[in-house]
């Protein structure tokens, strides 16, 4: 396994293996790694030659008072994790590499309803730091196809919408929210949880799996789903609430009413203690 914290070095790497018609697969993750992240590399790399991981906490991703300095870095069990799944290159670069003005001037930002709402409004440079560094991150690998987290799903459909966009030569490959056994979705933040917070965290889970439970009874008012969720939510020690919702999940336009055939996404963004925790449910109405 390689690790390179150089562009050129990882450019020339990648495109040879591209020249000679291998297929690349890539994984983008901030490291501190865990099972979710692993689902996307054992994916990678059943259907690809080559697998790329970077390893990489995007500055520009991270609002002033937000937590890039204290974001959980372990780049030693990410390499002993990576070596065990067999990647072949890890691509780990300084801020001062991908960044050597400081910040880029070209901005890459996908407008509309994807990002407009949720964890748009709530952190308003944030959908512009992945999809410039996202962008800059295919253009260095140049990968066949790029696997992406459902659990982060605006995020899956930005990124999406983008490739679409810039007609990037790649295929995104979206993969499902791999969970603890109690339900809560794994997560790197969840390393700032405290044994009481980690405990409320459950609630996140259980209110989707209530709103899905109405909803397959055949409740079709989202305001009344809604309410019940955060009244859930509400009731659990440290909590508070960013946003609950129900939207479309081609589109993320809100939804009022439960229909046939609609392919729905309940989303929500919740305090614990100070860490904002994220998980989402994706349901086909029948
Ligand atoms: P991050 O390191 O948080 O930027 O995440 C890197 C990738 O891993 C993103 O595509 C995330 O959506 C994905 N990811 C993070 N947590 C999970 C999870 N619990 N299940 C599946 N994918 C995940």
């Amino acid at each position: 396994m390689k690790i390179l914290p150089s562009i050129g070095e990882t450019q020339s790497c990648c495109h040879e293996w591209k020249r000679q018609g291998k297929l690349v697969g890539f994984v983008p993750t901030m490291g501190a790694l865990h099972q979710g992240h692993l689902s996307l590399v054992r994916q990678a790399r059943l259907e690809n030659d080559f697998v790329v991981v970077s390893v990489f906490v995007n500055p520009t991703q991270f609002a002033p008072n937000e937590d890039f300095s204290s974001y959980p870095r372990n780049f030693q069990q990410d390499q002993d994790l990576l070596q065990t799944e067999k990647v072949d290159l890890i691509f780990a670069p300084t801020v001062e590499e991908v960044y050597p003005q400081q910040h880029n001037h070209t901005i890459v930002e996908v407008s509309g309803p994807i990002t407009a709402g949720l964890c748009g409004l709530a952190r308003p440079t944030f959908f512009r730091g992945v999809a410039t560094v996202v962008a800059k991150l295919f253009n260095i690998i140049q990968p066949t196809r790029a696997y992406f987290g459902q659990k982060d799903a605006q995020q899956l459909a930005m990124i999406k919408q983008m490739v679409f966009d810039l007609n990037f030569d790649l295929e995104v490959v979206g993969l499902p929210i791999v969970r603890e056994k109690d339900g809560v979705a794994m997560s790197s933040r969840n390393a700032y949880l405290s044994l009481e917070q980690r405990k409320s965290a459950r609630v996140l889970f259980q209110s989707l799996e209530m709103a899905k439970a109405r909803i397959l009874d055949g409740e079709k008012s989202v305001s009344y789903i809604v309410s019940e969720m955060k009244q859930m939510i509400e009731s659990a020690e440290q909590t508070q609430i960013d946003y609950v919702e129900i939207v479309s999940s081609q589109t993320f336009e809100a939804i009022a009413t439960i229909q046939p055939e609609q392919r729905i996404l309940i989303v929500i963004a919740v305090y614990v203690g100070g860490t904002r925790l994220i998980d989402n449910l994706q349901l086909q109405i029948s």
